[in-house]
């Protein structure tokens, strides 16, 4: 494996990539194929046919031996469907190897065995994969072979799209356009492009795999359904920044080597704040490749995780008691010539651009705040938005000191005449230089925060894609600035216009603006006071998708269609039903299976240990023996009950054919009776001697990586 200085020479090696396709391609192709990348507009089928030869050559001097088309349907993981280059045999039975203009922008695949929530029945089976070459292909190397990848869109016969990336590239599309109207007003005649760069912050947990493979409730659902806490937790935040340990970094340098050479920058690596979590963190890209790359992101970490004896666990939640995982949406809006439209400068106060574009972000996040927390909901979230570790459920914008000064002077006296500055940061040492501080501190506990010169939505759950977060941001900004720049381009007096929009923007969302901490209590009270939506669950969190406002604003802007959008809803509580009944099917099984057998064993064995002693010493005290029978029998019992009840309540929620009603009831009737398996089951653990417990335990599994 190469080494560490080798960044330059193995980046990107493993993609088609401009430099790529400017050797392989005729110049007039290549110019043409940029501008349709740039502009957005329609590829030729001359040019794919030629497209296509050249990246099948490339691919094939690459040692690939099939093709696929990757896409993104509704279940947030990728998909593919591998086929070979080869065509046909010759005269002289060698194999023709193929790979047809065609082949590359158009892919079949079966639609109707992919969520569709309606939108396709068994028998319609029919759906397209769509070449997106603003996301590059790339070659994909593991124990298959080579594959070549080619990021597609994923859309049924009659042109509904049943993926996350036709409507992440739409709303794209959007925000650039209403965008452009902003800054044009501004006197901008050069920028040609606004696109959203988007930076994941992923996180994760890495355990053992052989223990891993011990834990059923890992395998079929990614947490644990059982588990007492360790002696030890996080609450020494010793985990947090501390030093890698070799195995962890021996699989962190190989992640990064393979990211690297799929052109993924992979960038901040370190310690996260439960024992065994991660995080990793690539360079912030065009929105649409972001999303892209971090599905590699997690798919690499899944896969170089095995090859090391370790499991990867992306899910929100692996571990009640200690931190969840998530990641942070960090969003801004830049132009293709490099003005990045958030980015405040030294005086905000006097960047009437950037005010305007914080009213209007202001705006749109208070409007919609409903749709943004229904796009970071998923069923892994559920354990972990406000929880006290992650943002809590109510949205709100933390825009710092700074900000919010002006704020404070636009909409108190109409005028806004000075920006706070961070000043000198002293350290008080002689020999340690002083530096500039930031104007604002950071704030851990908000669910969407300004950090500089980009909002960062701290909702979005590890395991999920970030297209949906993302679709909405964009389309919400691109609302927000359609509306201000209808009201600009009408105004006689631009200057008096646009000061007064601002003042009122902030007048009408300020109530979205919220500096404190989101953990405490008093602000869900708060919150409540100010109107503020505090949707606790996803199943609560669905019916945003399909109000009046939902379909009126991704309507307009040709994002979703109404169909879509309840077709999406549809799908949702579907996944919400099927992921409950899982977790729920599986702590029946391992309570029946492993922990009842085992602890039952165990009492026998403590009884048949008592009449030993009472034979050997008749006057010996068994007190202990006696309340170690008595107390786990009374611990096993309350098991039995709930098992029981767990059967039942999961039985009568599958019944329900209404998918939204099903949700709900998974929700309130399921969810609640597998607390009440799990209490006594964890209780049990800490009573039991370790030889009999079927299963790793917490600190097993956290703390001997
Ligand atoms: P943190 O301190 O929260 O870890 P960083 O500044 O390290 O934040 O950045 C986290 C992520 O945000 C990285 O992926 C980074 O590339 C990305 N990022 C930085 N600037 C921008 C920007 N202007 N727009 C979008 N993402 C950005
Ligand atoms: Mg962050």
């Amino acid at each position: 494996m190469p080494g560490k200085n080798m960044i330059d020479e193995i980046f990107g090696c493993d993609v088609f990539s401009r430099k790529v396709m400017r050797e392989r391609l005729p110049e007039d192709v290549y110019k043409k194929l940029i501008k349709t990348i740039e502009d957005g507009t329609e590829l030729k089928p001359e040019i794919a046919g030629i497209v296509a030869e050249a990246m099948k050559n490339w691919a094939v001097e690459h040692g690939a031996t099939h093709f696929t088309h990757w896409f993104q349907p509704l279940t947030g993981v990728t998909a593919e469907k591998h086929d070979s280059f080869i065509s046909g045999v010759d005269d002289d039975g060698q194999a023709i190897l193929k790979f047809s203009g065609k082949e590359l922008i158009k892919g079949e695949a079966d639609a109707s065995s992919f969520p569709s929530g309606g939108l396709r029945a068994t028998f319609e089976a029919r759906g397209y994969t769509a070449w997106d070459c603003t996301s590059p292909a790339f070659l994909r190397e593991d124990a298959i072979g080579v594959t070549l990848c080619i990021p597609t869109a994923f859309c049924s016969y009659t042109g509904d799209a049943l993926d996350k990336k036709t409507p992440l590239l739409k709303s794209m599309q959007a925000v650039n356009d209403q965008a452009l109207r902003l800054i044009r007003l501004f006197g901008n005649t050069t920028s040609k492009r606004v696109t959203a760069q988007v930076g994941p912050e992923q996180e994760y947990f890495l355990i053992d795999k052989e223990k891993y493979l011990k834990r059923k409730d890992l395998i079929y659902t990614g947490r644990t359904l059982f588990g007492a806490n360790p002696a030890k937790g996080q609450e020494l935040d010793d985990h947090y920044y501390g030093p890698i340990r070799e195995r962890v970094g021996a699989f962190m340098d190989e992640v990064n080597h393979e990211l690297w050479k799929l052109g993924v920058t992979a960038t901040t690596q370190h310690n996260e704040a439960a024992p065994a979590q991660h995080e990793l963190a690539p360079i912030y890209a065009e929105c649409n490749l972001a999303v892209d790359h971090n599905q590699i992101i997690m798919e690499t970490l899944k896969k170089v995780a095995n090859r090391h004896g370790l499991a990867c666990l992306l899910h929100e939640k692996p571990f009640a008691g200690v931190n969840g995982s998530g990641k942070h949406n960090n969003w801004s809006l830049s132009t293709d010539d490099g003005i990045n439209l958030m980015s405040p400068g030294e005086t905000p106060h006097e960047n009437i651009q950037f005010l305007l574009i914080l009213a209007c972000m202001l705006s749109a996040v208070d409007k919609h705040a409903d749709l943004l927390r229904m796009s970071a909901a998923n069923v892994g979230n559920e354990q972990r938005l406000g929880g006290y570790e992650a943002p809590p459920a109510v949205i709100s914008v933390f825009v710092g000191e700074q900000l919010e000064d002006v704020i404070e002077q636009l909409t108190s006296t109409g005028e806004a005449t000075h920006s706070k500055q961070g000043g000198v940061f002293t350290t008080g040492v002689r020999n340690l230089p002083d530096f500039d501080k930031d104007a604002t501190d950071r704030n851990r506990t908000s669910p969407f925060a300004f950090t500089g010169n980009k909002f960062e939505f701290r909702m979005v759950g590890s395991s999920d894609s970030i297209s949906s977060a993302n679709t909405t941001l964009n389309t919400i900004a691109a609302e927000a600035f359609r509306d201000a720049a209808d009201e600009l381009e009408k105004a006689e007096d631009f200057n008096l216009c646009v000061h007064d929009l601002i003042k009122r923007l902030l007048r009408e969302h300020r109530r979205i603006v919220f500096n404190g901490n989101g953990y405490a209590k008093e602000w869900e009270e708060e919150a409540e006071r100010r109107g503020l939506p505090n949707i606790k669950s996803m199943v609560d969190a669905i019916p945003a998708l399909v109000t009046e406002k939902s379909k009126k604003l991704f309507g307009e802007f040709g994002v979703f269609t109404e169909r879509e959008l309840e077709s999406r809803a549809e799908v949702e509580y579907d996944i919400y039903s099927k992921a409950i009944n899982i977790e729920a099917k599986s702590m029946v099984n391992i309570a029946g299976k492993q922990i009842i057998p085992a602890v039952s064993e165990y009492i026998g064995a403590v009884a048949g240990n008592m009449n030993e002693i009472r034979k050997a010493c008749p006057l010996a005290d068994v007190t202990v023996q006696t309340k170690l029978i008595e107390r786990c029998s009374e611990l096993l019992t309350q098991m039995y009950e709930a098992r029981e009840e767990l059967i039942a309540a999961r039985k009568e929620a599958k019944k329900l054919t209404d998918s939204k009603e099903r949700a709900n009831a998974y929700h309130s009737k399921v969810v609640p009776v597998m607390e009440k398996l799990r209490t006594p089951a964890d209780k049990l653990e800490m009573i039991v001697d370790k030889k009999y417990w079927p299963m790793p335990s917490y600190g097993d599994l956290m703390f001997e990586v």
